[in-house]
């Protein structure tokens, strides 16, 4: 699957993915959630779609990165 080159261009978010997996919160899918739902949507509500499996697995590692995100933020202190 993955190594089929079918160019796939999410018409919510306008990125190339796989439509199973969360969209990405790019300005256009950010503007297309906000019209439908007056508020702007957040990685739950991009993942929303995606079978239950999916989004437990990808929230979880969105949770990962920004741990590791905020660890590598810390470190920046020290500079003199
Ligand atoms: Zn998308």
């Amino acid at each position: 699957m993955l190594c089929a080159k079918t160019t796939f261009i999410c018409p919510e978010c306008g990125e190339p993915h796989i439509p199973e997996l969360p969209h990405n919160l790019t300005p256009m899918y950010r503007g297309g959630f906000y019209k439908k739902n007056g508020r702007g949507p957040n990685w739950e509500d991009a993942a929303a779609h995606c079978h239950p499996d999916v989004r437990k697995e990808f929230l979880r590692i969105l949770k990962e990165v920004k741990k590791e995100y905020r660890q590598k933020k810390e470190p920046a202190k020290s500079r003199p």
